[in-house]
Formats: C-alpha cells, structure tokens, sequence
C-alpha cells in the first residue's frame, strides 16, 4: 500500500507544472561596461538557475530577470555588494500566473457555454487549432489550412493560407509563438488571422492586396513548447526536441536557421535558453518552415513575431554590418511604426537586431533576408517590462489591433514595390 501511494506521489510530481511561488522579476538599470560584466558573469553562474527575460547588452537597455526564491538573497547581496541599483517588477510571479490561469479557465466556461472565441483571452492549442477548422468554415474562398509538417512530438503545423486565387502568387509570410512563452504573439496571430479574413471585402487596400498576393501565417510556430507552457512550466521557451549526451532539452528555435549559425549570441550549451542546436535546421518545426519557404520560392516578406520590449527589427542579427538594404528597410520600418504609436501612443524603436537589442546567429529573419526576401522583418510586442511575458489578457486585443497597423503598412508597401 505504501509503496503505492509514494508511486503515486512519484506520478504526481513528475507530471506537476513547475511553480514559481517567491519567484522575482527584477530590473537592473546598469551604468557602465563594468556592470555589464558583472551582469554577464551571473549569466554564466548556473548554480542560481537565473532566467535572464531582457539580457545584459548595453547601457541603453534593461536587463531583466527571473531570480528563484532561492537564489533572491544571493543575487540581491551581489549587486549591492557591487553597488549597482535594481528595481522588482514581479513581487512574486505565481501569484501573477495564477490570476492568469484563473482568467483563462473563466473564460473558457464562458466561450463553453456561448459557443464563441473570444479575441481577448488566451487559449490551449486544441481551442486554437479548432478555432482554425471555424475561421476556414467561415470564409471558404479566401482561407485554407495547410499541415506543412509534424513537430518534435507530432503535433501537426498548421498554415493558414489567405488566397483569392492564382498559383504561387508573391506572398507575405507571418509567424507567432516561435518563443512559446510569448503569449501575446501566438494571441496576437489569432486576433490578426481573423482581422484578414473579415476585413477581406470590406477594406479596400487589404482586398487590393489579396487580390494580387497570398498572406500565409503560421500561429503555433513551437507547437510542443507551447503546449508545454500551459501544462508544465509557463517559462519555457524552446522546442521540446531531445539532445543526445544531455539531460536538458530543446533548442532556441530562433538560433537554429541557417544564418550564421553558432556565432556570437546563440549558446553551445543544451542547458541554455539560447542553444543553438546540434545543427542548423535540426529543428524539425525551423526545418518544417524551411521547405515550404524554399519550395514555394515566391515569398516578398517574412515577418516573425515576438515578445517582448516593442522594437521592429531588420536584419541583422549576426552581423552588425549594414544590410544592402538597410536605408530602405530602416524607412519602412518607421513608417510602419507611426501607424502603430498613431493608435494608443505605444513606443517603438526601429533598427537592426544587432544594433538594437545584441548580436544573435541563427535568427529566422536572417535566413530569409539572405534567401532573398528583402523585406524581413521581426517584431517584438508588448510590454517593456511591467509585465514581460505575463502580459494580461485584457492587452492582447490593444496589442494586436496596434500591431495590424504596422503589419498593414509592411504589406501595403510591399505590394506597391514588386521586386
Ligand atoms: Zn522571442
């Protein structure tokens, strides 16, 4: 009987979500190279199982983390003792989660019992693969759902194709969720497939658009990582894949393109949140991408969405060299931001991934500005650090209703210059 009931426990505890009771987020404002460095050797101090949200790049930047309980005392007596200032913006952040799981379980006895998705509210991957099978119900002759593959622990990919027709038309290419902890880009590319398709019609340039164009968009670009998210531990961020020799797993699906892959700001260690993989493309779900990219040969404009700290970004992100391109993407990338401050006063910055935030290899946007497709461009949503990656419910419609004008704009110009 006893030997039962501790397998029982044994069952219970390695299935339990991870949990972050005491967990913090702070905020460390750094003044100089120095405290740089400092910051950059916590990085590499596993013993504190730091969770780095905002890395330490520059001056310029936040640099925010995720500090255990147990590691609190620690890290608060070494940057004292270094005399660098920090602030806490999570006091604790289950407490955060839980709200965020009671409001999500509210709602979907609401959505149960009214039979309707609600735009504003964070969702499973079954309720977003069946709100899939509705949105394609709904508008037939503008969209399909493709399976372009199976991911790590085969869960099918879906595209969602908006198309009025023609073969290979020039395309523009949209993925969310790359980062499963992101919530509010998968959320946001719901909110954004279903403003194409209705607005399909009814808004002269986008029906001009799609006349001539098709839009792909790929919501759950990291379907494992992100149903683990909802079941084991909402911080996670890779893929899910197996890496022999280690016991950690997942890869940095955004470090794993074959762009300057393993260079500078990706991570050689498994254990990393930044690891770059075994090879570039190992990643079935990057490799998944890749072939219907490459066989479809005609896609004008890749843009991945993530968060978070409101930036619009261009390639690169391994170089810190001018892309051919650079002065015209810098442009458009301003303009598009405009249209998105012009809605509720959100701040962006514009610039190249390394300019901007730091050096990183293997990014996606990378791959696809080398490939050809000028017009690459990545976005990182809301917030700048309130809430992070907990951003709450009530800001995914704000958030994707901003973003749809920055996208509008990239598609719009992208339309009216062929090339
Ligand atoms: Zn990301």
């Amino acid at each position: 009987m006893r030997g039962l009931w501790l397998l029982l426990v044994f069952v219970a505890a390695a299935k339990a979500e991870k949990v972050f009771i005491g967990d913090q987020v702070i905020r460390v404002n750094v003044q100089s190279e120095e405290e740089i460095q400092l910051l950059r050797a916590l990085e590499t101090q596993e013993e504190w199982e730091l969770d780095f949200w905002l890395h330490p790049v520059s001056t310029e930047l936040p640099i925010d983390i995720r500090v255990p309980r147990s590691s609190l005392s620690s890290v608060k007596e070494y940057l004292d003792s270094h005399n660098i200032p920090f602030s806490i913006m999570i006091d604790n952040l289950q407490e955060v989660l839980d709200q965020e799981k009671a409001e999500m379980e509210e709602n979907q006895m609401k959505e149960r019992s009214s039979r309707s998705f609600n735009f504003g509210a964070y969702h499973p991957l079954e309720t977003i693969y069946r709100w899939m099978d509705t949105l394609v119900a709904q508008y037939p002759n503008l969209v399909t759902k493709q399976e372009i593959g199976k991911s790590y622990e085969n869960r099918p990919m879906y595209v969602l194709k908006f198309s009025t027709g023609g073969n290979k038309r020039p395309a523009i290419w949209i993925d969310t969720g790359i980062h499963s902890r992101e919530w509010v880009s998968q959320a946001t590319g719901v909110w954004t497939a279903n403003k194409i398709a209705s607005d399909y019609g009814k808004d002269t340039s986008l029906t001009s658009l799609l006349n001539t164009m098709d839009i792909y968009m790929l919501i759950l670009a990291n379907p494992d990582g992100y149903v683990y998210t909802h079941t084991n531990n909402r911080m996670w961020r890779k893929t899910r894949s197996r890496i022999s020799g280690s016991s950690c797993r997942g890869v940095d699906p955004n470090r794993n393109w074959d762009a300057g892959f393993g260079g500078p700001g990706a991570s050689r260690n498994p254990c990393s949140d930044s690891y770059h993989g075994p090879s570039a493309h190992s990643e079935i779900e990057v490799k998944n991408v890749v072939n219907l990219i490459k066989s479809h040969g005609n896609f004008k404009s890749f843009i991945s969405v993530h968060a978070y700290s409101q930036l619009l970004m261009y390639p690169y992100g391994y170089s810190c060299k001018n892309v051919f391109h650079q002065a015209e993407l810098d442009s458009v990338g301003r303009a598009a931001v405009q249209k998105l401050t012009s809605l509720y006063g959100t701040r962006y910055k514009v610039g190249s991934i390394c300019n901007i935030i730091y050096q990183a290899s293997g990014g996606s946007i990378d791959w696809s500005y080398n490939l050809g497709i000028k017009y690459s461009f990545a976005f990182e949503l809301r917030d700048t650090g309130r809430y992070g990656f907990v951003l709450p419910a009530d800001q995914i419609i704000p958030t994707a209703s901003e973003t749809w004008l920055a996208l509008k704009h990239i598609m719009e110009y992208v339309r009216d210059h062929p090339y």
